[in-house]
């Protein structure tokens, strides 16, 4: 019989259909993804300790002679209880086995195992209730567990994995360059395999997870590089030192000198042949709307229209306000384009961006349509909030002749994650916030602490300050809306009868919207009753104090870009989470929140939390996923395999020695055959 490595999983021993369908809910089909089907933890049964020095409640391994084998008894329907009396020499244990008659009558009286279980104390004596065990003179081995699912059990998958490797293990072929492999004593792709399942030890281990991280992070990098590195053609918008002095001048404020260096990073692309694909990363309030303004100006020097493009109507309003604010003295037009100018409005201003009367168009979704035309797109800007698709972006670079492209993302993350997640954009990072920020006081309280917090807030609207309040809210839920309609009357009526208290939700027009955000933004509104339309980007420097109801239903990148809503001018300012919610983990997420202000630890935290493929959705789409390798904890050997696919690529850039052909052939495979560049 031939072996392949695309054998369905039922070319195993007792793996039938029935198995088959489980193991698809596993996400394994064929014998090969069995094999890459590592185990999510080990039994170590290496070190095992004696009962005295377990920890009650948590799970051991105590190696100890069967001393005596009591009677089983059944203590419910179907259900037998099975214990035996062991000693590690220095303490008896009491073993229970619950519905394991096999492993029950397996042990035999005088001989020595290793017991693997829950360790727990009872009256002074040392109980163990059994999950597996094997014979001393098996011992010094780690026994995987994998990720199961109703009906498979471990002992399944350790049988069907232990034929895989004997019999189709040859087949796993290196695909890793010898030399690099050599340089950084990799074991064979087959052995790494075979060890990462069936460990001899933790030494072992180790050498395997190294060899098939380093493997996942080499290919991942590889595949970056080609995207990066793909022909992305020259660009006739090529603006050379344009006199910048202008802008500098009129800005009320001095830069950062992280904007500066964003800035410098900008202006170098533009004047390049190769169009700029860049992303700005900046925390909330790091001022990366003023660096997106000197892109505008620059195209403007150059002769070109520049293009913004916001996720929400809100945003689009706000910037073009900005925008005008800064640009118009220097003689550039703004306009804004969104869905809720009628037809007329909308074809009359289309026309005057085609005939290039305005130098700024800012806008919603309502930019890409078909007939927005531009006379001389020369730079664009995606305010993106991990909102826009890949897709959507390009047909934004398509509206002119391979305009300069930035796209700006307010979730910051590490920067290895960065390079992974936007793997197609140099990066630039506003590490800085504009002098006189302080750090926003956060509190979390009870909602019995509610009343409290409310006085709180009045003393913020007494000092002449404005304030918000956000309750979680389905947007398309009618009854989560009332609450919100109801909440926002009796905040006005029973707490702040003095003061102008607005709602602001999703769900109202966007003219509606706009003239609530503006009476916010003139000082006429006091405090502003939101849903999280706010989270994205809102400035309204004066506003000081930000209570957040249910705090509990945000994620954590959530709740810090709200809080990014305050703290936006030099007064002191605060932040006020509501939450009843006990656990563990949002106690942690509040914790978190009162600790630090650091979007990019945030970013780390949110991370851990709910893991990656949780946080970028599916913008990693179509690269080599990992199975072992972990992108927060691998970052150092992330850089040494990203290292060593560059100098390959630089010895070798079309993989075209014979020694690269799998390699070349799996890049083929990723990028679709005449995709990767490298032909
Ligand atoms: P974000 O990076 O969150 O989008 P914005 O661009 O909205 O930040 O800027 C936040 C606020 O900081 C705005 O009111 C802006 O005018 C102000 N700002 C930007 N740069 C500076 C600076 N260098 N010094 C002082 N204030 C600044
Ligand atoms: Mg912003």
């Amino acid at each position: 019989m031939a072996f392949h490595l695309n054998d369905p999983v039922t070319a195993l021993k007792n793996v039938g259909g029935k198995r088959e369908k489980l193991y698809e809910k596993l996400g394994v089909r064929t014998v090969g993804n069995l094999l890459r089907f590592y185990p999510r933890s080990y039994v170590d049964y290496t070190s095992p300790k004696l009962a005295a020095e377990c920890v009650p409640g948590e799970p051991a391994v105590i190696e100890a002679k069967v001393l005596k084998k009591l009677t089983p008894a059944p203590i419910r329907k179907n259900m037998v209880l099975y214990k035996l009396l062991l000693t590690d020499g220095l303490s008896n244990v009491m073993l229970t086995i619950f519905n394991n008659e096999y492993a029950y009558y397996d042990m035999k009286v005088g001989e020595t195992y290793l017991f693997h279980g829950k360790f727990s104390t009872m009256g002074g004596n040392y109980q163990l209730t059994l999950s597996s065990f094997i014979r001393a003179e098996d011992g010094e081995v780690m026994r995987p567990v994998y990720n199961l699912t109703e009906g498979l059990s471990n002992g399944m998958v350790v049988n069907n994995v232990k034929e895989a490797v004997a019999n189709w293990g040859r087949l796993l072929e290196d695909i890793l360059p010898q030399e690099v492999a050599a340089r950084h004593s990799l074991m064979p792709f087959e052995e790494a395999v075979r060890t990462i399942h069936f460990p001899s030890g933790k030494d072992a281990y180790d050498r395997a997870r190294y060899r098939l991280a380093f493997e996942e992070l080499f290919l991942l990098s590889m595949s970056l590089l080609l995207l990066k590195g793909r022909d992305k053609g020259s660009t006739e918008v090529q603006i050379k030192d344009p006199d910048m002095g202008p802008f500098y001048a009129s800005l009320p404020f001095e830069l950062t000198g992280a904007q500066k260096r964003a800035i410098g990073e900008i202006l170098s692309d533009m004047s390049g042949q190769v169009p700029m694909n860049r992303l700005l990363q900046g925390d909330v309030g790091s001022g990366k709307t003023m660096v997106a303004a000197a892109g505008c100006f620059a195209a403007f020097k150059g002769g070109f229209q520049s293009a913004i493009m916001a996720p929400t109507e809100i945003l689009a309003s706000q910037h073009e306000a900005t925008l005008k604010k800064t640009l118009e003295p220097l003689e550039m037009k703004v306009c804004l384009l969104t869905g809720s100018l009628t037809k007329k409005q909308k074809d009359a201003l289309r026309a005057e961006i085609a005939a290039g009367t305005y130098d700024v168009v800012v806008g919603t979704h309502a930019l890409v349509q078909k007939d927005t035309v531009f006379q001389r797109l020369g730079f664009i800007v995606t305010d993106e909030q991990h909102r826009f698709g890949v897709r959507q972006r390009g047909e934004l670079v398509k509206k002119g002749e391979r305009p300069h492209h930035l796209v700006m993302s307010a979730t910051p993350i590490p920067r290895t994650l960065a390079l992974i997640v936007y793997g197609d954009l140099d990066i630039s990072v506003l590490d800085e916030l504009p002098k006189g920020r302080q750090k926003v006081e956060t509190f979390t309280v009870h909602s019995d602490k509610r009343k409290r917090a409310l006085g709180f807030i009045k003393k913020e609207l007494e000092a002449g300050h404005q304030g918000y309040i956000v309750c979680p809210l389905i947007e398309d839920s009618d009854s989560e809306l009332m609450a919100a309609v109801r909440y926002e009357k009796i905040i006005q009526t029973n707490y702040f009868p003095e003061y102008k208290v607005a709602l602001l939700h999703g769900r109202l027009k966007s003219d509606e919207k706009d003239q609530i955000m503006n009476a916010f933004k003139e000082g006429k509104i006091h405090l502003l009753v939101s849903t999280t339309v706010v989270e994205v980007g809102v400035d309204v420097p004066n506003a000081t104090i930000m209570m957040i109801e249910n705090a509990e239903r945000f994620g954590l990148s959530q709740l810090h870009q709200l809080r990014g809503r305050v703290g936006r001018g030099n007064a002191q300012s605060y932040c006020i989470l509501v939450s009843d919610n006990e656990g563990e983990e949002n106690r942690r997420r509040l914790q978190v929140m009162k600790e630090t202000s650091d979007g990019f630890v945030i970013a780390k935290e949110d991370l851990k939390l709910r893991g990656a493929g949780d946080f970028f959705g599916d913008r990693q789409h179509g690269l080599p996923q990992l199975g072992i390798a972990d992108l927060l904890e691998d970052s150092a050997l992330f850089r040494t395999a990203q290292g060593e696919a560059k100098a390959l690529l630089e010895r070798d850039p079309g993989l075209e020695q014979p020694e690269q052909m799998r390699l070349r052939l799996y890049m083929d495979e990723i990028f679709g055959n005449n995709d990767s560049g490298l032909n």
